[in-house]
């Protein structure tokens, strides 16, 4: 038995796929502890783990490369006392991080833990550059941005003053790597997964059971049921989830869109076989659905391929379009831009998604890879062997891992 830490930043998308990883490893009978804010606390704990809550308030994390750093750099200065204090009484063995989770290797190198990062984005090298890589672009943005470049560097001065920094990026925050990365797609979904050295497991989507959610009406879904949800994070405005529903209500059984933080009664009233909630049981409803209108956040899509749906993605930000290009080249679906929407083209677009065999062929061909990819059973398999051997593995890029299967 181990005792593993897992330090992840408060958002959705990150926290999702570690969860049926950390059941799993409670199940095997190890010790795991997640620090969390109180929003995530109860889900966390339903895993088995000891679910320890970070000091202060909850993190907002959103905006420009810039800006997230800075959040980044910021929380990390905020929660590492006493994330600290907390990890050199549970003495774990093994601490497991978001691959954007900046105190995750600093803990790791002050309390001389051994590291995984845990990359529910794509992972990224200099092929696939992140989003917070030194660039040009970055500069000029750091230079239009004074107060958060300069909020950025003071945060970094005082994490270096008090802590060892080493296992940190300087600017690549969204990229932390480990001797072991955890890459929660499939190696065939995931771009350029060749360049990537073996360090970087690609486990496939981490999907397990979510808690019930009893509210949903299930018993009222008619086929085909389609489904549009612009995520977690990113405010979709009413009009754009009201042409969603206009579009797919005439070609589908039940249309379910999920609103996140827009209020459902926003998009007036609706046709009688839609269906707006702020939030559903994704999973359910995907492997129940025909066709998936998505944001392009990797979970999503991940999770869409998954239940080898194909998908017509509407990219909002962050790493999203080039999600988007993914699921177009390998004919898993279709892409549109926010601003070239109206009902028309979303419904002829859905139309063709719903007819054109080769979508579902594509979908299909992906949900055989994704889900071959191993799942959470093989990241934790992985952390298992990762803890054995730590020994003889120090340094990112020169873990001595045996070759991938
Ligand atoms: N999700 C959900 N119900 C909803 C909308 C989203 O369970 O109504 C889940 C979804 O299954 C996924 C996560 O929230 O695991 C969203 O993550 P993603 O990376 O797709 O997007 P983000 O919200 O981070 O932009």
């Amino acid at each position: 038995m181990s005792a593993v830490a897992f330090l992840n930043i408060a958002m959705h998308g990150h926290i999702n796929p570690t969860l049926p990883v950390v059941a799993e490893l409670v199940r095997r009978g190890h010790a795991v502890t997640y620090h969390t804010t109180p929003a995530y606390a109860e889900e966390i704990a339903a895993t088995g783990a000891r679910v320890l809550p970070y000091s202060g308030d909850d993190q907002p994390l959103s905006g420009t490369p810039v800006t997230l750093m800075e959040q980044l750099a910021r929380t990390a200065v905020r929660v590492l006392p006493a994330v600290l204090t907390d990890l050199r009484g549970a003495r774990p063995d093994l601490i497991v991080h978001d691959s954007l989770c900046p105190w995750g290797p600093v803990a790791a190198r002050e309390l001389d833990v051994p590291a995984a990062s845990s990359f529910t984005t794509f992972a990224f090298n200099r092929h696939l550059p992140s989003p917070t890589h030194g660039s040009r672009e970055l500069l000029a943005a750091a230079a239009a941005l004074p107060r958060h470049a300069g909020g950025y560097l003071r945060s970094r001065w005082e994490l270096r003053r008090r802590y060892d920094t080493r296992g940190l990026p300087l600017i690549d925050l969204a990229n932390i790597r480990q001797p072991l990365n955890l890459v929660y797609t499939s190696r065939a979904f995931h771009p350029v997964a060749d360049s990537f050295d073996q360090s970087y497991r690609f486990v496939g989507p981490s999907i397990g059971a979510r808690p019930a959610d009893s509210s949903f009406p299930v018993d009222r879904l008619r086929d085909p049921v389609l489904y549009a949800s612009m995520g977690t994070l990113f405010a979709a405005g009413p009009q754009l989830l009201r042409s969603f529903a206009d579009a797919l209500a005439p070609l589908g059984g039940t249309v379910i869109v999920s609103t996140g933080h827009t209020d459902p009664a926003a998009l007036g009233p609706l046709p009688a076989n839609v269906m707006a909630l702020r939030s559903v049981p994704q999973l359910e409803v995907l492997a129940r659905a025909a066709l998936f209108i998505t944001h392009g956040g990797v979970n999503s899509v991940n999770e869409a391929l998954y239940a080898g749906v194909p998908m017509l993605v509407v990219p909002q930000g962050a790493d999203q379009p080039l999600v988007a290009s993914r699921v177009v080249e390998l004919d898993a679906g279709l892409s549109i831009r926010t601003e070239d929407i109206n009902v028309e083209v979303v419904r002829a677009l859905a139309q063709r998604l719903l007819d054109e065999p080769r979508f579902r062929a594509g979908a299909s061909t992906l949900q055989v890879a994704q889900r071959q990819a191993g799942g959470y059973p093989r990241a934790a398999d992985e952390l298992e062997r990762y803890v054995q051997q730590t020994g003889r593995v120090t340094q990112p890029g020169s873990a001595e891992l045996p070759p991938q299967g």
